[in-house]
């Protein structure tokens, strides 16, 4: 991590890979500046927050003139570590993860899945996406001095801790946890949980309730 992303607030720096997206679409399009209202329709983030999110990277917009993407886009790549690629680890390839292998991430981030695992003895040994798939076995020794910095984890909650144990111990310093066990973790290592059931009802609640986002404001 970058010494500018540590004085960022954790809201502000969840929101930069949203920015960094549509800043690079405008940036291919030839769009040179862009206004903080054109931003918050296009990634539906209201335009005082942008603002003052964009102030923190020292990007002040001028009136009438907007933001000049080129320079947010440089900013964002080095804060988001765009000029590196980071390698990540998949474990667990059954119907999520094998999507996964299949989506390419580094199109819109630097991200590759660089190696799979899985439990399966008919799994180990494949290639899914160009992504080779490892037995659980060999985990360690794959990852190991192979600089993976992130793992996804798409395996049944039960096994999650334990693979989550082994991760800790290879350094790994982030999960993304697509299953529904809540992981222990040490401080140092950072966990995003993204439950997909859990997601779907609470849209579907807050769709009951509230109706759409433009409704709401
Ligand atoms: P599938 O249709 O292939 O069974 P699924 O997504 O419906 O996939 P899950 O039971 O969620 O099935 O398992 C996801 C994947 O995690 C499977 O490929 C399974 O072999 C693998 N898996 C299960 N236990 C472990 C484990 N302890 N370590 C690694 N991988 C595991």
């Amino acid at each position: 991590m970058s010494q500018e992303q540590m004085k960022i607030p954790q809201a502000t720096a969840k929101r930069l890979p949203l920015y960094y997206r549509f800043l690079k679409n405008l940036h291919s399009s030839g769009k040179q500046r862009v206004s903080s209202k054109e931003l918050s329709e296009a990634v539906k983030v209201d335009s005082a927050t942008i603002r003052r999110d964009f102030s923190y990277f020292g990007a002040l917009g001028k009136k009438g003139y907007g933001y000049n993407v080129e320079y947010l886009l440089s900013f964002f790549r080095k804060t988001l570590d765009q000029d590196e690629t980071t390698k990540v680890v998949l474990i667990g390839v059954g119907n999520l993860g094998t999507a996964f292998l299949h989506y390419n991430f580094l199109k819109n981030n630097n991200t590759k899945i660089e190696m799979a695992f899985d439990a399966d003895p008919k799994k180990a040994g494949t290639s899914i996406g160009e992504v080779p798939v490892y037995s659980m076995d060999e985990l360690e020794e794959k990852v190991k001095g192979s600089d993976i910095e992130v793992a996804i984890l798409t395996v049944p909650a039960g096994p999650a801790q334990n693979i989550t144990d082994r991760l800790i111990d290879l350094k790994v310093k982030g999960i993304l946890n697509f299953t529904p066990a809540r992981l222990s973790v040490p401080e140092h290592m950072r966990i995003h949980h993204i439950d997909l059931a859990v997601e779907l009802q609470s849209l579907i609640y807050f769709l009951k309730n509230y109706g759409s986002d433009d409704e709401e404001t």
